[in-house]
């Protein structure tokens, strides 16, 4: 098997783009900042189904990371992300470097307003302006027809697929389920940074959240559910839980009850990681 393509730069993404588009070509993205485990892996898979051409991207995007250190820890490993991709046949991997996405005078923000305000984007400023700024770009710079995305970060769906709709790109966003390992633990690149005696209370997280989406269910009161599984992942060694909301899927509003379709949402820290987790709870008729 050859090598995946390896693309380092907007001119050669730009020629690719522009010859598979003269072919009518359907172009997928997905955006990456590598360290690819399976759940990235279900990304490519959907995008293979669904389009003629599909570009990977890896870019650890400085703009979306508020704390420095956490940036140098990010982990990076892109000789064996590019192996990953090699079964997949996918006909990219770009991988541009800072001075490709941000060139001297850069000075353009893209932020996208109220579902931002809250979860991840209350606990970490600038974040989605990151995001969104480099989505953005991806977008444009790929020329992509869809673009695929994890509900593994439903609050960064959620935020995307309003900034396509705002500005009018014509990517269609693709939200593709959360995977996880055997033990609930839902998949991420930050859970390499994670001991293995770290690791092993990390699936209570997915538990109490399964929990409560099950005492949701029985018509239980979330407020009295929230406070026994914050209580449960505490005692399992996380030592905060940052929040542990229900919310609405189309507005993130906070809910007293599933009344409307609607989602739990966690973040919480283990052994200085943070790990993110969601779940959908069926609406309460
Ligand atoms: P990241 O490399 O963390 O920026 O993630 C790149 C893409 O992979 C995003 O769309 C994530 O939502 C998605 N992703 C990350 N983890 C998972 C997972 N466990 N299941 C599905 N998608 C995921």
């Amino acid at each position: 098997m050859s090598g995946v393509p390896i693309l380092r730069s907007r001119a050669e993404l730009r020629g690719a783009v522009r010859r598979w588009k003269a072919a009518g070509e359907v172009i997928g993205v997905v955006p990456t900042m590598g360290a690819l485990h399976q759940g990235h892996l279900s990304l490519v898979r959907a995008a293979k189904k669904h389009c003629d051409r599909v570009v990977v991207t890896l870019f650890v995007n400085p703009k979306q990371f508020n704390n420095p250190e956490d940036l140098e820890n990010y982990p990076r490993t892109e000789v064996e992300d590019a192996a990953k991709l090699v079964p997949f046949a996918v006909d990219a991997l770009y991988v541009p470097d800072g001075e490709q996405m941000y060139p001297a005078g850069f000075a353009t923000t893209v932020s996208v307003e109220g579902l931002t305000d809250v979860l991840c984007g209350a606990h970490r400023p600038g974040h989605f302006d990151g995001v969104a700024t480099v989505v953005t770009k991806l977008f444009l710079q790929t020329g992509a027809d869809k673009a695929f995305f994890g509900e593994k970060d439903f609050q960064q769906l959620q935020v995307v697929t309003r900034m396509a709709r705002d500005l009018d790109i014509p990517t269609e966003v693709v939200g593709c389920p959360t995977i996880r390992e055997e033990d609930g633990l839902a998949m991420s690149s930050r859970n390499l940074l994670l001991s293995d005696r770290a690791r092993i209370p990390a699936p209570v997280l997915h538990e109490a959240m399964q929990d409560v989406a099950d005492g949701l269910a029985r018509g239980e009161a979330f407020d009295a559910l929230k406070t026994a599984a914050e209580a449960r992942i505490l005692a399992a060694g996380f030592t905060e839980v940052e929040y542990f909301d229900l919310r609405a899927c189309d507005d993130l509003s906070l809910l007293d009850a599933p009344d409307r379709p609607a989602r739990l949402l966690a973040a919480a820290w283990l052994a200085g990681v943070r790990l993110i987790d969601n779940i959908g709870v069926p609406a309460r008729g």
